[in-house]
């Protein structure tokens, strides 16, 4: 069988095989790939170690455990707040809060296998402002106070998105909530 040039996966230089399975071109690239690969799982398992103590059923997550979750850079994930493009709850001073739905919405699921496995399965919604009630409109069209709501939302897990002033949370999961009798 005639052997072909390949290309090292290390260095990226053209190399002759010295077996079918050969992926380096040198014990040097062979050495160096074995130890990238040893930091790379390092950090995955110090990564995952992080991400198993968020529980998978907590809607808010701070930007740093986002960033872990979804291997996106903080940098980058507070940018994305300040521009707007992430709605987020500001609890106070280096408190950024993000629903972690918006961000699976966003960048898909976590990457922590563990989270995944053992979070609730994902609902459909849309967090879109025309698909959702504020508030206040909940408390009007379903005859109780804003304190309800916000206690039925936190119960029952409910999405929410800040716009402005304004607390929205999807019309499909408040009417399913509130269409029903047993909700209280
Ligand atoms: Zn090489």
């Amino acid at each position: 069988m005639k052997r072909i040039n390949k290309q090292c996966l290390n260095c990226g230089e053209e190399f002759l095989p010295k077996t079918v399975t050969s992926v380096y071109c040198s014990h040097i690239c062979s050495k160096k790939a074995y130890k990238q690969k040893i930091k790379r799982l390092k950090i995955e398992e110090e990564v995952k170690a992080l991400t198993d103590k968020i529980p998978a059923n907590r809607a808010f997550i701070s930007v740093p455990e986002a960033g872990m979750l979804f291997g996106i850079a903080k940098r980058t994930l507070y940018r994305l707040v300040e521009q707007g493009k992430i709605p987020s709850v500001n609890l106070g001073t280096r408190l950024v809060r993000i629903d972690r739905r918006v961000m699976e919405g966003m960048f898909g699921p976590a990457r922590s296998l563990h989270v995944a496995e053992s979070a609730p399965k994902k609902k459909l919604y849309s967090l879109e402002k025309e698909d959702c009630y504020s508030i206040g409109e909940i408390a009007q069209r379903f005859q109780i106070s804003e304190g309800s709501v916000y206690s039925h939302i936190r119960k029952y897990s409910i999405p929410t998105r800040q716009i402005g002033k304004h607390v929205y949370a999807p019309k499909s999961e408040i009417d399913n909530l509130y269409n029903g009798n047993d909700f209280i």
